[in-house]
């Protein structure tokens, strides 16, 4: 694992019709051995190095993974989606466990104070995907963004694996709960219309209650993924799973509607976890694809 130089103070962005995403990195760009999150070798990484590197894989076959959220502003909402892993919070992994990090400070410079967010919308609640939910004031957990209404999927809590004794529970208890109790929550179904052009659709599989985001605005069309895929190479090899996909089968089903549908209507793919720009289009070959980045 190593954390790669980076300007993180320039922020990407990306208009659809008359809707703007901007994207704010929480980390560095960081290569992995790619065994660590997916089910692929670095050999299969070569394979496709001459499309993933450099933005996507180093020379060696190590994957290079972006920690970051998106902010759709929309009807004249500020919906931060995917508030990444937070600060203070014991977690089992190294690279997520008791940051200090200056992504609020980061984020206001983007121009979001975090007083200024309307929604907030995790597409699961896995602990890189809604993390800044909360942050540490005097030892308690409060809402990071006190004007905020938080939208969770109804099937992603009911499937919550609060009484579990790994992460899943601390999640639960850090990043949850206390939106629950500031009562700032909303449950929402797939369908749900968070403002005109901006709605949840179920994507399964990662986790059962998996939504994504998609935006539509002046006939174009983009979606905020989460992790339906991880990295680019599950483009062209879209049975490779996550490790941490928890029905593969419907994942992997998912995962290929998704690259489908966006190879065959020109959309725009906005990947929590994609290095290099983040935003891809998806192009089809033979059967399966590759992307290009924005
Ligand atoms: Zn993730």
């Amino acid at each position: 694992m190593q954390q790669l130089p980076a300007d993180l103070e320039t922020f990407k962005r990306w208009t659809i019709g008359k809707i703007r995403v901007t994207r704010v990195l929480e980390l560095p760009p960081t290569a992995f051995d790619p065994a660590i999150f997916i089910q692929a070798t670095r050999r299969e990484i070569l394979d496709h190095g001459d499309w993933l590197c450099p933005s996507f894989a180093t020379d060696d076959g190590d994957i290079i993974l972006h920690f970051q959220a998106f902010i759709i502003e929309a009807g004249g909402k500020r919906i931060m989606v995917d508030p990444c892993i937070g600060n203070d919070k014991p977690r089992g992994h190294p690279l997520l466990d008791m940051l200090d990090n200056p992504f609020l400070e980061r984020l206001e410079r983007a121009g979001f104070p975090r007083e200024s967010i309307d929604v907030v919308l995790c597409t699961h609640l896995h602990v890189d995907h809604c993390g800044w939910n909360t942050m540490l004031v005097d030892g308690r957990w409060v809402p990071t963004f006190p004007n905020a209404r938080y939208l969770f999927a109804r099937r992603e809590i009911a499937c919550a694996e609060i009484d579990s004794d790994g992460d899943a529970a601390a999640i639960y208890q850090d990043s949850v709960q206390p939106i629950m109790d500031a009562g700032l929550a909303e449950l929402v179904d797939p369908g749900h219309v968070i403002v005109e052009g901006v709605r949840l659709e179920a994507t399964p599989g990662h986790t059962p209650g998996h939504c994504s985001i998609v935006i539509s605005s002046g006939g174009h069309e983009a979606i905020i993924t989460g992790d339906v895929i991880h990295h680019p190479v599950q483009a062209a090899l879209p049975h490779v799973s996550s490790n941490f996909c928890q029905d593969e089968a419907v994942a992997i089903a998912t995962r290929r509607s998704v690259l489908a549908h966006a190879a065959d209507h020109d959309v725009m793919l906005l990947v929590a976890h994609f290095a290099g720009s983040s935003g891809v289009y998806v192009r089809t070959d033979g059967d399966a694809w590759t992307v290009e980045e924005t």
